[in-house]
């Protein structure tokens, strides 16, 4: 059976860490779903579908990489789209706090569901899409951080 997992997260914007963390991961699992969370409470910096237009044109169209915006429990969706793998990057110790709490959280919400966690590359670690959209913000130039043109 294929090994399907979802990569969960805001992708405001998508990095070039959160893309390092999807090509590493495409060695270990046969699909992959970039699946950017959407809280129609919340208001983006990036709009959503052109951000995920820009993570499509990250990949080779013959990856195993499936794009999709979603609105409900991550465990739901994991379940709906037959992926029993969360894929989640952890940069530092705040990382991990945060992910482990959520872990626990996902696996008793769906017991088949397994978090696999990749260090970050240390190139890498120090991105974060709050800063890259406060540098954007304020002018600055942010094509080294993105994997993509905007
Ligand atoms: P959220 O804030 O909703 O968790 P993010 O888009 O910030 O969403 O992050 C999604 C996942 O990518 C998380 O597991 C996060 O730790 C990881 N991540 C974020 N930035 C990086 C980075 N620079 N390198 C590796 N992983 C990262």
């Amino acid at each position: 059976m294929d090994k399907i997992a979802i990569f969960p997260g805001s992708f405001d914007p998508y990095t070039r860490g959160h893309h390092d963390i999807v090509c590493r991961g495409l060695n270990i699992f046969d699909k992959i779903i970039v699946a950017i969370g959407y809280n129609s409470q919340k208001e983006r910096y990036f709009d959503i579908y052109q951000m995920k237009d820009h993570i499509r044109s990250a990949f080779n169209k013959k990856d195993p990489v499936e794009v999709i915006d979603y609105d409900q429990l991550t465990a739901t969706l994991a379940k709906s789209y037959g992926a029993k793998y969360l894929l989640r990057g952890l940069r530092n110790t705040t990382d991990f706090e945060y992910e482990n709490s959520i872990s626990q959280l996902n696996r008793y919400l769906n017991q088949e569901l397994e978090t696999v966690f990749l260090i970050t590359s240390p190139n890498y670690a120090s991105i974060s899409s709050s800063i890259i959209r406060e540098v954007h913000k304020y002018g600055g130039d942010i094509t080294d951080f993105l994997p993509y043109q905007i």
